[in-house]
């Protein structure tokens, strides 16, 4: 927006990790994706500017708590523990869990019980699903692998140095297109990914749900559907 008294947009730092395709990815050098479209789409209609910054994923929210970031968007699931520590906008998107293997493995669901390696992204919901239901009751005795990046993930599920990897359902099938690798299970989690900004920004929070419910109202939202997964 331009104003006639020269008053400059607010602008602010928006923390995503760019492993996470279609929701954020990096293209041509750029940050680019579902999230990245939706969060400047939000500032667009509610007149603030957007810096994006790829950083690890478990570092998004110590980054919101520290003020380093202002918002973070990254196909984060709203769960009860994060909201203790920072505020969530409304739903955006429905994802479950997925299990990825190699393309010329056979295996199934069962390749999560026993002496598997399994690798997630550190401190994602597929990360804690697997310590919480496999590793405490030994259901996995093999290696939970922790990555900073899916693109290590897949790289070594593709090498074949991993067994399975544990991730969103949506992410783990666009990765299946352009990788030789195959969703094999869906685990039925139910979670919503919602946009994050810093506990009690009460402020910047009701900016983003105004921007989400026009996105939601004035078919915004159902564009950058097509536009990414179809
Ligand atoms: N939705 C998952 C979570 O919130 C994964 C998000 C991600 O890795 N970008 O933990």
């Amino acid at each position: 927006a331009t104003f006639s008294t020269g008053v400059m947009a607010q602008r602010y730092v928006v923390g995503t990790n760019a492993s996470f395709p279609p929701f954020e990815y990096v293209e041509d050098g750029e940050i680019v994706g579902f999230d990245i479209d939706l969060v400047k789409e939000i500032a667009k209609l509610q007149g603030f500017e957007v810096e994006v910054r790829d950083i690890s994923f478990d570092s998004l929210i110590p980054g919101l708590a520290s003020g380093s970031l202002d918002i973070v968007a990254a196909g984060m699931t709203i769960t009860a523990d994060r909201e203790k520590v920072i505020d969530f906008s409304d739903p955006y998107y429905s994802a479950n869990q997925s299990v990825l293997v190699h393309e010329e493995s056979d295996a199934n669901l069962t390749v999560l019980f026993g002496n598997h390696d399994v690798g997630v992204q550190t401190g994602t919901t597929g990360d804690t699903w697997v310590r919480d239901n496999l590793l405490e009751d030994e259901i996995l005795t093999g290696e939970l692998r922790n990555y900073d990046s899916y693109v290590f993930v897949i790289r070594d599920l593709a090498n074949g140095n991993i067994d399975a990897a544990v991730l969103d359902k949506p992410v783990a099938e666009t990765y299946s297109q352009n990788n030789p690798v195959n969703v094999v299970a869906e685990i039925i989690t139910g979670e919503e990914y919602g946009i994050a900004v810093g506990e009690g920004n009460e402020e910047l929070l009701a900016e983003i749900n105004a921007g989400l419910e026009k996105v939601k109202n004035n078919g915004t939202m159902e564009k950058l559907i097509q536009k990414y997964f179809e």
